[in-house]
């Protein structure tokens, strides 16, 4: 049976009869997880009825598949229909679904000790992730903040920054300089490093701190560094010097702000730059970490360590939210040396023990397989596959960086109609904005990722091309 996206049914009251179903529970305590799991009909509807998706209107939602399992690469949906899943669920599950590693390794701890606060107490997960993470981020990362999502991990970063002046006796190095076409997260600081349109900063003027913008990095991993936009970074940075307390973006891929990937360069004169005039470098690597661009952090490109490096998403393969922010021995002592000595943040679930324990089995299980070869290949194939998109009118640019594959059309894409196409494929894309992409799970095969690459290239060809 072949999936179809669902078009928009009015939503109900609670008791409403709603669209046809067997029954009509009115408290959610009638049924079990695996009832309403089979009853597709219902599940919509109280999905409508009160539950808010991402980036979503909950008066005007639009469709929403029920997934009921997934394995490897597929998501099965309740119909029956299985979808490759090609966004790896947000950058996350680059080892697969229901790995037996992972699974095993989540068990493992619920049967020892799923969470403990982590106020004046530890456990073997956080700790062995921590000094996991250090050996494998660039050298002078020494401490690790563990956050409960990468948008915290970013939070954290900043308060990193802001605590450190504060110490030095430089209160007035307290903004922050990034780029424009960036993402850092949805709350308030990281959104306000994000690109202000598409951040929608208008919505959140007056909260949102003003922060310094350099313009978009140049497009393309290959191109010549632009001189111009060298000398225009150097400019911001010397003109703010003694009101930044650090530059922050995402190295070599700018992802959810637009997959744009720029030269390596860039990054490399910005640690020049603040290394010259005395601002903190951080490296946003909650996108592109765990081998994504194909090494192990993006910042490797450009062989270059920051002083505050954020991760998460892949850290925990799709299975449990978990970031961290990672530090070096100048920041930390920084911080704790001058009054109040301390770090003013702490989650209520930090370092949870089942989300670190698969981040332990997730961060082995990749160092011990052989990911960067699966990510060139991926690369090749992405590259081969989407390549025939380039000669279509409705297509402005192909581009692929590792395990990244990405087509921008020339007009805003209408998601559902590009999803409605994939699915005929079998396979599950997210585009936002102009932008068809994938950021395939690493273990996705030859078969698959042509799959892939046959999906989003017939959805562009149900792209209009532009005007003129
Ligand atoms: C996804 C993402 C974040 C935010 O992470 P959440 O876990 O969604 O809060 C921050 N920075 C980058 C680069 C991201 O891709």
């Amino acid at each position: 049976m072949r999936a179809t996206l669902p078009g928009r049914v009015a939503p109900g009251p609670l008791t409403d009869d709603g669209p046809v179903t067997t029954r009509q529970p009115r408290s959610a305590r009638d049924l079990s997880l695996d009832e309403l799991g089979a009853d597709p009909q219902l599940l919509l509807t109280w999905d409508r009825d009160h539950v808010w998706h991402p980036y979503a209107s909950m008066t005007r939602p639009g469709p929403a598949l029920p997934v009921v399992s997934a394995s490897g690469v597929r998501l099965r949906l309740a119909d029956g229909t299985e979808l490759i899943d090609a966004t790896s669920s947000w950058w996350t599950a680059i080892h697969g679904y229901r790995h037996p590693v992972l699974d095993a390794a989540l068990a493992a701890q619920a049967a020892r000790l799923p969470h403990v606060m982590f106020g004046g107490l530890t456990h073997a997960p956080a700790v062995k992730l921590a000094r996991l993470l250090v050996e494998i981020t660039p050298e002078p990362l020494r401490h690790v903040f563990f956050a409960d999502s990468g948008s915290v991990a970013v939070e954290v970063a900043i308060k990193m920054a802001l605590q450190y002046w504060q110490s030095r006796g430089r209160p007035a190095k307290s903004r922050l300089l990034t780029v424009l076409g960036g993402y850092h997260g949805d709350t308030f600081a990281a959104m306000s490093v994000c690109d202000p349109v598409n951040g929608m900063h208008q919505l959140f003027s007056r909260v949102l701190p003003r922060q310094v913008f350099a313009p978009r990095p140049p497009a393309g991993f290959e191109a010549p560094l632009d001189e111009a936009y060298l000398a225009e970074l150097t400019r911001l940075v010397e003109a703010h010097r003694d009101e930044l307390a650090a530059v922050i973006l995402e190295p070599v891929v700018q992802n959810a702000g637009g997959m744009n990937v720029y030269h390596p360069g860039y990054l490399r004169r910005l640690r020049e730059l603040c290394d010259e005039h005395g601002v903190l470098l951080i490296a946003d690597e909650i996108a592109t970490g765990f081998g994504r661009t194909g090494e192990l952090f993006a910042c490797g490109h450009a062989d270059v360590a920051p002083d505050i490096l954020c991760v998460g998403k892949a850290m925990t393969a799709g299975y449990l939210t978990l970031a961290a922010t990672l530090c070096t021995a100048e920041v930390a002592e920084g911080i704790c040396a001058a009054e109040p000595g301390l770090l003013m943040h702490g989650p209520t679930y930090m370092a949870n023990a089942l989300a670190a324990a698969v981040g332990v089995a997730s961060v082995e299980l990749l160092l011990d397989g052989p990911w960067r070869r699966r990510v060139a290949d991926l690369d090749r194939w992405l590259r081969a596959g989407l390549a025939p998109a380039a000669a279509l009118p409705g297509v402005a640019d192909v581009r692929v960086l590792g395990a990244i594959g990405v087509l921008e059309t020339h007009a805003p894409v209408d998601v559902t109609a590009v999803q409605r196409v994939a699915i005929e494929h079998g396979v599950w894309l997210r585009p936002f904005g102009r932008l068809i992409y994938t950021m395939p799970p690493y273990v996705l095969d030859e078969a698959g990722t042509a799959a892939v690459t046959g999906a989003m290239v017939a959805a562009a060809h149900t792209l209009p091309a532009p005007p003129g």
